[in-house]
This record gives structure tokens, sequence and C-alpha cells, in this order.
């Protein structure tokens, strides 16, 4: 599956001299080793400062070139800062493991997404959020694709964002399991490759048409059965 992580998992910072690593937290669960590990590497290489990102990850900031590999290396952890256009990490609350109001169970369902989808090259980025009852504490409404965890299943949202021109996602499916949420972010993922919109996903479905293009994510996958 093709990654697109910047090089040796660092980013330069506006300063032009220091870089910026993300360890790979699925949905942001960290323990208290890997936290202990994080800080005490940051520590030990002088990182400026930390970062805990909106999209609920770690970033060390402010890492000397000349430390990235040795910083990775005691980190053992992978890169999890992907940019570009990319299928993003997915986003997830703590779901019904942690939270009485949950009705859905994030972390499997999270951890299955990014093991499908996390890193493949699309269009434009693709970000993946999953909330594990409606009170959507996960934002799924306003990425590119979002669960929402219900009594019956999963409602699959399609099409929000929290850009510069917000949108929310419309309903494309309710009540799915575990699996059939797989296979309709493989219809949609493939489906939106296919086409090759430099769109976002939400501006490409408005202007095609929030219709056509459940018919045509349906046609793709009567197709791909026959
Ligand atoms: S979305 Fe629901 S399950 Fe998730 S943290 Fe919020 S209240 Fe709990």
């Amino acid at each position: 599956m093709p990654k697109n992580i910047p090089e040796k998992g660092a980013a330069l910072q506006r300063d032009g001299e220091t870089y910026a690593i993300i360890p790979y937290l699925p949905g942001g669960i960290v323990d208290t080793a890997q936290l202990k590990k994080i800080v005490n590497v940051a520590d030990k290489y002088q990182a400026r400062t930390f970062k805990f990102t909106s999209y609920e990850r770690i970033a060390i900031i402010g890492i000397k070139k000349e430390y990235i590999d040795k910083i990775w290396e005691e980190l053992d952890m992978k890169p999890g800062g992907l940019t570009g256009k990319t299928v993003r990490s997915a986003k997830f609350c703590v779901g019904k493991r942690e939270c009485k109001k949950g009705r859905q169970d994030t972390f499997k369902m999270g951890l299955m997404i990014d093991e499908h989808f996390m890193g493949i090259k699309t269009p434009n980025k693709i970000k993946i959020a999953l909330s594990g009852c409606p009170n959507s504490c996960g934002e799924s409404a306003v990425k590119d694709i979002g669960l929402i965890g219900t009594e019956r299943g999963w409602n699959l949202l399609v099409g929000g964002s929290s850009g510069s021109i917000p949108m929310i996602g419309q309903i494309f499916k309710k009540n799915l399991s575990d699996d059939e949420v797989i296979q309709n972010i493989d219809k949609i993922i493939n489906y939106y490759i296919e086409k090759d919109s430099k769109l976002r996903l939400g501006r490409f479905i408005k202007q095609i048409s929030f219709e056509r293009f459940k018919k045509e994510v349906k046609i793709a996958d009567n197709l791909k059965k026959i």
C-alpha cells in the first residue's frame, strides 16, 4: 500500500532548522509506558515542546535533524504523521469501551479502518472520524468520512469538512455492521480514486450531486461483483 509519510517521518518546522515527528498512536490512545518513553526520548534529545493535536496525535516539536533517526530507533514506534493527499489515521472517541453513552466499539472499528485504509494515496486528503454515539465527540459530521454508532450499528456519513469552507456530511448508509463499514469505505475510496477529482470529497459530491454520488458508488460496487 503506498504511504505518504514525510522523509524520515519528520516535518521541517517554520524555523527552517528543526523538525517535528508524530508517533502513530491509534485514536490517541497511549499507555503510561508509551507516554513515559515519549517524554524521556524527547527530553534526552532536547525537543522544544509537545503539541496534542486536534487529530489526537502527540507531535514532538523542535528536534535537530541529526537526532531524528536515533529518536525513531529509541521510540520503536511507527510514524503517524501522514501528510498530503492520503487517507489519514482515523480519529475516534473512546466509544462503548470507556463511555457509558457509547453504542459501538470505536477502538475496534478505528483500528480496522487504519489497517485497511491508512496511507492509501487519494486525489485529495481523506479524514475519517468515529463517534461511539450520536453525541459525536469524534466530530464525525465534519470529516470526509464519518461514522456514528447507534444501537443497530454504524451510520456512515460522507462529505463533511471543518476546513475553510465548512460542510456537514450527509448520511450515505445506516445501521452498518463493522464489516459493512469496511466494504462501504472501500467502495467510496475506490470511486474517489477512479474519478480522480482534485476536490475534497465533500466539494466533489456537491459538484456532481449527492444522488449521483450514491448511485455511481453503488454501480461501481455492482460492477465489481460481476
Ligand atoms: S461520542 Fe458518545 S460514546 Fe463517544 S465519547 Fe462522546 S458521548 Fe461517549
